[in-house]
């Protein structure tokens, strides 16, 4: 799991979401020199030990400018949850200083072979509104990709809260899986609907990268 690859401004807040954009770039290619294979989310449950889903939450305009370059050089792919509603403009959940991909730049992303999944209309904590307006933000956002072009998106909980009836609403509008943040790597116990993932952030060098990679592929054999 990414946020943003771009070196962190004055006005940055969370600086453990940015990763350096060289340091990205090593991953990937680590990931390429041990012969990964990108997946979506929803297949990590039956993965090999040799496939992995790279994912990024919100949609920043960093990912379409700095991680895609890196992505198609290490002929890697990934997949992006969009706040459907605020594209082309900011993170106003979390100050309004980043930037976020706008519509051409999703469609473009995902020309280039990149999977678009929701991240709610408007990034919502969809545990501490109006159910009504929760199933507002989850169908609203699938059908705003559906129409985008995108063929059956998976949707990833904002801030990575839901509950049983959270999770039900996304079964219900039809999405194939959904990813929390919960740490760790999948398997066929796992919560389709509450994937796991391991946080790559701003601190993590090479070496602790290989060991999150390792110790999640040990448990998979
Ligand atoms: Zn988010």
């Amino acid at each position: 799991m990414y946020h943003k690859v771009a070196v962190p401004g004055a006005a940055a807040k969370v600086r453990s979401h940015y990763v350096h954009p060289a340091a990205f770039d090593r991953q990937l290619q680590l990931l390429r020199s041990l012969g990964y294979r990108s997946i979506s989310p929803g297949e990590t449950r039956a993965a090999s030990a040799r496939e992995i889903a790279i994912t990024f939450d919100d949609g920043y305009e960093n990912f379409f400018t700095q991680a895609m370059p890196s992505l198609s050089k290490a002929g890697l792919g990934a997949t992006v949850f969009v706040v459907t509603s605020r594209l082309g403009r900011t993170d106003e959940w979390d100050g309004g200083i980043e930037p976020l991909m706008t519509r051409e730049q999703v469609l473009e992303s995902a020309k280039q072979g990149i999977e678009i999944g929701s991240h709610t209309s408007r990034h919502a904590d969809l545990t501490a509104v109006d159910p009504s307006i929760a199933r507002e933000e989850i169908f609203e956002s699938r059908q705003f990709l559906i129409s985008a072009g995108m063929s059956n998106p998976g949707f990833c909980y904002p801030y990575g809260r839901h509950n049983p009836a959270i999770r039900a609403l996304v079964k219900a509008a039809g999405y194939p899986y959904a990813c929390g943040t919960q740490r760790g790597q999948n398997d066929l116990s796992t919560d389709n609907f509450d994937l796991h993932r391991i946080n790559i952030r701003a601190d993590t060098s090479l070496p602790i990268f290989l060991f999150k990679l390792l110790r999640a592929r040990r448990t998979r054999g």
